[in-house]
């Protein structure tokens, strides 16, 4: 019986299917373009001025904000604006536009090529690697795109920030040109310095970058604080700290916030050194500020490179991946302005 059911069930859903198709079939027209926007504004679901579109140089942008500004921080829409050409149709893109939307790009990413300018450019441009934009060595006003923003581009490999991971999915790399770090009799990591005209153009760049996308300076960062494990650029040779007061690019901390931790953190930290409970919390407070760190409550490898990179970026004087008082009393001053709550 349930056997018959279900067999005439599945006619009747056959046969209803196949007549809705028959009077699709029979009634279909290509639609026509409508000229007036209906119901979202008719309705008053929304009062908004419809947007209006800009073509320059046969890119079309939208002229204002469409996007919901109080929703999140990066939903900001003037760029831009890729569409279907389908035969035939016309696509509209000023009558239905949706506030919820934001920009793919969330992260700005900053690397050193380890190489010199031409076999950079070699590296880049034909292997499996590559950045949306590459800063020269060469002292002059260019700076080269190779990938399209819109487009992800090979740079971040296996990656973490706070709650995102893969940011070759979310973020524009940006590659500059630096033959990297060699090893001394001693073996400590020598960098290499970054010259002046070359952070002028990073500085620039990612300024231009960071206004259109509205990213926020805790999703400005180098390519160790990302793959802590397995990198070391753009290293402690580049001036993070210049950026920020120079261009108001990425974070900092406030130098009198940090005194006041240093002079809490001088008291008994040699003590508490070892303790299992002291170093999760320091682990805690690591992957809290953003990095991709596991609390063991051990000195591991991982956390020893994870602590590297951070003074790669805040305390580049000393990088010895040892977590001193100073480095403390800099990462509490850094989750006090940027953590998330
Ligand atoms: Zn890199």
């Amino acid at each position: 019986m349930r056997k018959i059911l279900y067999i005439i069930g599945l006619t009747t859903f056959v046969f209803s299917c196949t007549s809705q198709k028959n009077v699709k079939k029979k009634s279909y027209s290509p639609p026509k373009p409508v000229t007036q926007p209906k119901t979202v504004v008719k309705t008053g679901v929304s009062e908004k001025p419809k947007p209006q579109v800009t073509n320059e140089h046969g890119v079309e942008f939208f002229t204002t904000n469409i996007g919901d500004v109080t929703k999140n921080d990066n939903t900001a829409s003037y760029g831009s604006i890729v569409s279907a050409k389908p035969i035939g149709y016309k696509v509209v893109k000023t009558y239905f536009p949706a506030i919820a939307q934001n920009f793919r790009q969330k992260y700005l990413i900053l690397h050193y090529t380890a190489l010199l300018d031409d076999k950079s450019i070699t590296v880049l441009t034909e292997q499996n690697v590559s950045s949306h934009y590459l800063v020269n060595n060469t002292g002059d006003n260019e700076i080269y795109q190779l990938v399209d923003e819109n487009k992800r581009a090979y740079h971040a490999g296996i990656s973490s920030w706070r709650n995102d991971k893969n940011l070759n999915d979310t973020s524009i790399g940006v590659e500059i040109v630096n033959s990297g770090y060699t090893t001394d009799a001693m073996g400590n990591r020598v960098f290499a310095s970054f010259s002046d005209e070359q952070i002028r153009k990073v500085a620039a760049l990612a300024k231009d970058i960071i206004t259109r996308y509205q990213i926020p300076p805790t999703n400005v960062l180098g390519h160790a604080d990302i793959a802590p494990t397995r990198k070391q650029d753009p290293g402690p040779m580049f001036p993070w700290k210049r950026l920020y007061e120079q261009y108001q690019i990425g974070m900092w901390y406030d130098e009198e916030m940090k005194k006041s931790f240093y002079d809490l953190a001088s008291i008994d930290f040699t003590t508490k050194y070892y303790e299992p409970s002291f170093i999760f919390n320091i682990q805690t407070q690591l992957q809290k500020f953003g990095y991709g760190v596991d609390p063991s409550g051990k000195w591991d490898d991982a956390t020893k490179k994870t602590i590297e990179a951070f003074q790669y970026h805040f305390r580049p004087q000393n990088f010895s991946g040892i977590m001193d008082a100073e480095t403390w009393a800099i990462l509490q001053a850094l989750n006090l302005k940027y953590a998330t709550k």
